[in-house]
């Protein structure tokens, strides 16, 4: 069974009805999409009722072409809100930055277990620092820990963790093993509500040392919040994705939230084409898995 197939089959995608003229575009946009083209029926009628609307899905040329890996793009304008202000130089938060800059891995690890540099301290249960392999070539970045993660210390586990881990199972990567997935926020926002511009600022550090450290070929933000916040804008994810960003000079491709996805069935197939262009990223990247 093709990765595709697989990965369709995970999502719950059964059939996958795709117009010819799309099949075209698609495979010429990403090729590991002609690859796959073979294995999608040659389908010119209308989605059948009993079919998944991957069709519909793919009706705006906008939202589901993936461009081919261009130079990186300027970045989107700056959402003021979003930005953490830079902190005055020789001040305790600079200071504190820069501590956290010049940190290894159990150094940092031991920070954010201990940190209590914002609000979300006094709710937590467990920080979550991350998880994964400390040399993967892969990043993962969600946007903070949901119920679950809080309780386990751990990101992404219970429904939209075993979706994410099968969305990695059918590109070849898997949890410990060539990747590494961490959330821009260490501890869990109340209730999961959207984290606040202040929680950012004083967690960012942490996860710009983990990617720094890490070093990774590609970067795949997971959702709207997390693309957002290292990216800095406020362009909808759906503008984000299909498009290569960079965060610190590292490629970055945006997709949707496995959560998200676990509720938005015409959204899945999308995801499958950011994952190819992240996996096409990776690969020009002269990277070995
Ligand atoms: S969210 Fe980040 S900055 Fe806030 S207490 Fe947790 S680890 Fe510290």
């Amino acid at each position: 069974m093709s990765r595709r197939a697989q990965f369709l089959e995970v999502l719950g995608i059964p059939t996958e009805w795709v117009p010819r003229e799309r099949k075209d575009a698609l495979a010429e946009a990403v090729p590991e999409m002609a690859a796959v083209q073979a294995a999608l029926p040659a389908v010119e009628a209308p989605v059948a009722e009993t079919a998944v609307p991957v069709a519909a899905a793919l009706a705006d040329p906008v939202e589901t072409v993936p461009a081919p890996v261009a130079p990186p793009v300027a970045r989107a304008p700056v959402a003021p809100s979003l930005v953490p202000a830079s902190p005055e130089p020789g001040s305790a938060q600079a200071d504190r930055e820069a501590g956290i800059a010049a940190m290894e891995w159990p150094a940092l690890d031991a920070a954010v277990a201990g940190c209590t540099a914002c609000g979300l301290c006094q709710t937590r249960t467990n920080t979550v620092f991350g998880v994964g392999d400390r040399q993967a070539e892969w990043m993962l970045v969600g946007e903070a820990p949901g119920e679950n993660e809080d309780l386990q210390g751990e990101p992404f586990v219970g429904q939209a963790g075993k979706l994410l881990d099968n969305m990695l199972g059918a590109l070849g990567l898997a949890r410990g093993r060539n990747v590494f997935i961490a959330n821009v926020l260490k501890c869990r926002p109340p209730g999961n509500r959207n984290p606040e511009p202040e929680e950012v600022a004083q967690c960012e550090p942490f996860l710009r040392r983990q990617i720094a450290l890490l070093k990774p070929k590609v970067i795949v933000v997971l959702g709207r919040f997390a693309a957002q916040s290292l990216l800095r804008t406020t362009t909808p994810i759906g503008k984000l994705r299909g498009t290569v960003h960079t965060y610190e000079g590292i490629p970055v491709v945006v997709t949707y939230h496995p959560a998200y996805l676990l509720r938005t069935l015409t959204d899945k197939a999308r995801a499958w084409e950011d994952l190819c262009l992240a996996r096409e990223v990776h690969d020009r990247a002269g990277a070995g898995a």
